[in-house]
């Protein structure tokens, strides 16, 4: 049987600071080097300050994920000679004095799958390496120490999954989950690392790391599993080994530095104190946390009516469930799922058009209002839709800069009905015999109306006037 186990590395991408220092947690868009003090870059005599927040979030993701939450947690270090790294040690979390990580043991459903959690751990990101240069003769290695010292929470998970599938419903699991928890953003550069080991059935275990996006994990797993078997069906063993995932090449490659053999030589971080979290800190983290992905979904679908599938596309991304939260009322709320998961999905489908849509949630409210009143067709809320994403104008004053409003005057709409009524006598003649064909008349009025007439007023008369 095939086994995947996986070493999610989740940046803490909300918080302000670093992890032990005051420089900024966001590291990106700032001048290379600029983002650092004499704590962050290990320079003697300076002295780590814990980020009580990142304790707070990374506790938060451990309760998310059912994991135990010890009453005292610990740091180590992990002492290794690398160039992203300024201490030559990095701070970490490890449970050789029993669980002294933020999360234990726990688990989280893969549709009916259990996936075991090992631990969760808060530690020190390193600095970012930059590689230049056209060939391996000729190639410089550039350090930007920006991110060094960032919070990051490690996830392991046991060797549960089967399967490369199984492994990507579990990523999309929990980057929703992450990014409800308002703890990190999974859709940063860099926000979201993996390391995986794979092994098939009489096969040796092997790691693979390196892998720099949720994307990459499942393709890394994919063709590790597919190397695997090409080698055991030639008879060829598999070996215990580290592979590096190539990710121009998209294949994994064999790590000729002996980096699994290192020896880490763990031990306590003396700089800072063992850290009681006691029962009520965690009953208040707990009471603090955001409403699930899962309460959110039941929520919708038996107070507002709305269906399942709406429901589930509508409560897993947050950006979207906090929209209808603050746009809906009880009675318009269908009508703003709808527009939510009709209409806008597509029109802010990357971070940056959400970033420069100009919607408000009065605008959806108006939008979902406006339809049920009859005084906006669909079709002209969706132009209305699209004009607002972009100008972040008044409902009102978008319908009349663009002549959008319901043509729902009956003396005017008859005179188009007459019109379309002398352009199709077939059809007409067609309504006597198969009722259905009005429908292709409605389609005939709106057609000239440019979607403006309202729809069940135009049915009305257009069967007098046939009859
Ligand atoms: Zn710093």
């Amino acid at each position: 049987m095939t086994k995947i186990g996986l070493e999610i590395h989740c940046q803490l991408t909300k918080l302000e600071s670093k992890l032990f220092c005051s420089c900024k947690a966001n590291y990106r868009e700032q001048e290379i080097n600029s983002n650092v003090c004499p704590v962050c870059m290990g320079l003697p005599g300076t002295l780590p300050r814990i980020n009580q927040k990142a304790i707070e979030k990374a506790t938060i993701i451990a309760m998310a994920l059912n994991c135990s939450t010890p009453e005292k947690i610990a740091f180590f270090r992990k002492n290794y000679f690398y160039p992203d790294l300024p201490k030559n040690f990095q701070i970490t979390q490890l449970n050789i004095y029993g669980d002294t990580s933020v999360g234990g043991t726990g688990s989280i459903m893969v549709g009916d799958k259990k996936i075991r959690i090992t631990r969760v751990q808060l530690e020190e990101d390193p600095g970012r390496l930059i590689y230049e240069g056209s060939s391996s003769k000729n190639q410089i290695t550039l350090v930007d120490y920006n991110r060094a010292g960032t919070p990051l929470v490690e996830i392991v998970t046991e060797p549960d999954f089967e399967n490369p599938k199984q492994v990507r419903e579990f990523l999309n699991i929990l980057s929703d989950l992450l990014e409800n928890l308002n703890v990190s953003d999974p859709s940063l550069e860099g926000a979201m690392r993996a390391d995986a080991n794979v092994s098939i059935e009489g096969g040796n275990k092997v790691e693979i790391k390196n892998i720099g996006s949720f994307h990459d994990l499942e393709k890394a797993v994919h063709f590790e599993i597919t190397r695997q078997e090409s080698l055991h069906s030639r008879e060829i063993p598999i070996i215990q080994e580290t592979r590096h995932w190539d990710d121009k090449r998209k294949i994994t490659i064999s790590s000729r530095s002996k980096e699994e053999e290192l020896d880490y030589r763990y031990f306590l971080e003396g700089d800072i104190p063992w850290i009681k979290i006691d029962s009520d800190t965690r009953e208040k983290l707990r009471s603090e946390m955001p409403e699930s992905i899962s309460s959110k979904k039941n929520r919708y679908i038996s107070e507002y009516g709305i269906p399942g599938q709406v429901a589930d596309v509508l409560s897993s991304d947050k950006f979207y469930s906090d929209l209808f939260d603050k746009s809906h009322s009880q009675t318009n709320a269908k009508e703003v799922a709808n527009i939510i998961t009709t209409d806008l999905m597509g029109l802010v489908d990357t971070r940056e058009k959400r970033e420069q849509s100009k919607l408000t949630p009065e605008h959806l409210k108006d939008l979902a209002d406006y339809i049920q009143e009859g005084k906006l067709s669909r079709s002209s809320a969706k132009n209305a839709l699209y004009e607002i994403v972009k100008s972040g104008k008044k409902l009102s004053q978008t319908i009349t800069e663009l002549d959008l409003g319901n043509l729902s005057n009956e003396d005017e709409l008859l005179k188009i009905i007459k019109q379309v009524i002398s352009e199709e006598p077939k059809a007409v003649e067609q309504t006597k015999s198969n009722p259905q064909t009005i429908n292709f008349l409605v389609g005939k009025v709106m057609q000239k109306t440019k979607g403006k007439a309202d729809p069940s007023l135009t049915l009305n008369l257009l069967k007098k006037e046939v009859e």
